[in-house]
């Protein structure tokens, strides 16, 4: 996606400079920090492999930097693959095989997997072994293979996209939660240090504030208001730069963008505000479901602008004011 506001990675986000390296040093997601703490103590304590961790949340949130703190804390190494990227069961053997006892192995968008790799996951998780058919034919034989003790960190953008017995063999699950704006202006504010922007208060939280609760899309912007600063001569970043320069971009002063308007605006226009379909929002917006319910939906639920009912998504009187499209008056049975 090109979208400014897209959670999702692109190549320009030159995350690694700003991104945290141990749990005290990431901002927000409190429950979940804590969790691990306790979790990563235990197992370093008991000289074991920490439990399987899966972590679920909207793309941006920290899943991948968790996963790597994760490695950090418990000294051990970091492998790290995705869903997609595996494409036979050969190629999670081969993974599987390199890794040393207590290692973690990250595997992003694991509800990715093809299904003749997640069924060799299972042993593997479960009880560290490794069932492969070997030969074809009459001549296959299956083998069986030792693995070392270690910890798969999975992540997910919804939970209900895993199969139940891949779910059921995470003993750690954790859910990540959208930031607030406080939470992102320290971020804004920690970036800016490393990036050697002077920062005021209100030029983060301008900055925070258009951020949809996601640590990836505050980093993004806080790249492209420096870029406007570094032209405009600017030493510091006040509200009124941050500003200017999102309004600019088209990010609007809670952080939707064209995508979410033109999501809004046509619930409220072509469907009198729903209920409508998730199926007829996608051909409306030629956007692909899972695109629309992974990245655009979740914030504009979260705001209290979309509610998901069994009929449909309804829009919010807030998002009608938001908008400032008047409300259909409805006829309550
Ligand atoms: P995900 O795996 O959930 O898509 P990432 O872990 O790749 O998200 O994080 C996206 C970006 O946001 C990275 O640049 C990361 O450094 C930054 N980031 C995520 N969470 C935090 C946080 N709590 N504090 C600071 N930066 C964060």
């Amino acid at each position: 996606s090109r979208r400014l506001l897209s959670p999702e990675k692109r190549e320009d986000d030159a995350d690694a400079s700003i991104r945290p390296l141990s749990l005290d040093d990431f901002t927000g997601q409190k429950a979940a920090r804590a969790n691990l703490q306790i979790f990563i103590n235990a197992a370093k304590a008991r000289g074991d492999a920490l439990d399987h961790v899966l972590f679920v949340g909207p793309p941006g949130l920290g899943k991948t930097t968790l996963a790597q703190i994760v490695a950090r804390e418990l000294g051990v190494n970091f492998r790290s693959t995705s869903g997609p990227v595996i494409a036979k069961a050969g190629d999670l053997a081969a993974q599987l095989t390199n890794l040393e006892e207590r290692d973690v192995l990250f595997i992003d968008e694991i509800h990715r997997l093809n299904p003749a790799v997640e069924e060799i996951l299972y042993p593997a998780m479960e009880d560290y072994q490794l069932d492969l058919i070997i030969g074809e034919g009459p001549a296959a034989r299956s083998v069986k293979i030792e693995l070392p003790k270690f910890t798969l960190v999975g992540a997910t953008t919804r939970a209900g996209l895993l199969t139940t017995p891949l779910r059921d063999r995470f003993g750690i699950p954790i859910r990540l939660e959208f930031y607030t704006v406080d939470e992102l202006e320290l971020i804004v504010r920690r970036g800016a240090r490393v990036l050697g922007l002077g920062m005021s208060e209100e030029g983060a939280n301008e900055i925070a504030r258009r951020s949809r609760g996601t640590p990836r899309i505050a980093g993004r912007l806080l790249r492209r208001v420096r870029d406007f600063a570094i032209v405009e001569g600017v030493q510091t970043v006040s509200r009124d730069l941050a500003d200017k320069s999102l309004r600019l971009l088209d990010v609007d002063p809670i952080g939707l963008d064209l995508m979410d308007r033109k999501y809004l605006t046509m619930i409220a226009n072509s469907f009198g505000g729903g209920p409508v379909g998730i199926e007829t929002i996608a051909a409306a917006l030629s956007e692909p479901r899972d695109a629309i319910e992974d990245i655009i939906e979740p914030y504009l639920i979260q705001k209290g602008f979309v509610q998901r009912t069994p009929r449909g998504r309804i829009l919010t009187p807030h998002a009608f004011k938001h908008l400032g499209i008047p409300e259909p008056t409805r006829e309550t049975a």
